[in-house]
């Protein structure tokens, strides 16, 4: 069962509860009912496949612009906003993370006799 948002209507509480998808109401721990919220990430269809996770994380309770706008609308476009708005600099279109330069024959023949010594195969 996934987790949805519900929010109180006599106590105006929100939490998270895990409910079927077809489930719209639920009850509080004030005993009041409460409705289900509009789930960010789940059922919208996003243009890729991860940003779901990212609304996982993002603060729903933030008022920030950048935090609503990709909250309502998590496309790419809205997640470059947002890591800007975050102060993440996005990683340009190209732009592969810095590979590690390949430390040669000297070190990978010393690693493997270290190894071979930490084994007890010398
Ligand atoms: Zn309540």
């Amino acid at each position: 069962m996934p987790l949805y948002d519900f929010a109180c209507r006599v106590c105006d509480r929100e939490f998270e509860a895990m409910a079927p998808m077809d489930r719209t109401e639920n009850i509080c721990t004030c005993g009041g009912s409460a409705k289900r919220l509009l789930s960010v990430g789940r059922g919208y269809r996003a243009d890729a496949d991860w940003l779901p996770s990212v609304t996982a994380v993002a603060d729903k309770t933030s008022p920030a612009p950048h935090v609503r706008a990709f909250l309502a609308e998590p496309s790419r476009a809205n997640y470059r906003r947002f890591l800007r708005g975050e102060g993440i600099r996005p990683q340009e279109p190209g732009e592969e993370r810095a590979r590690r330069p390949d430390p040669g024959p000297a070190v990978a023949r010393e690693v493997l006799e270290r190894h071979k010594a930490r084994r007890g195969l010398v």
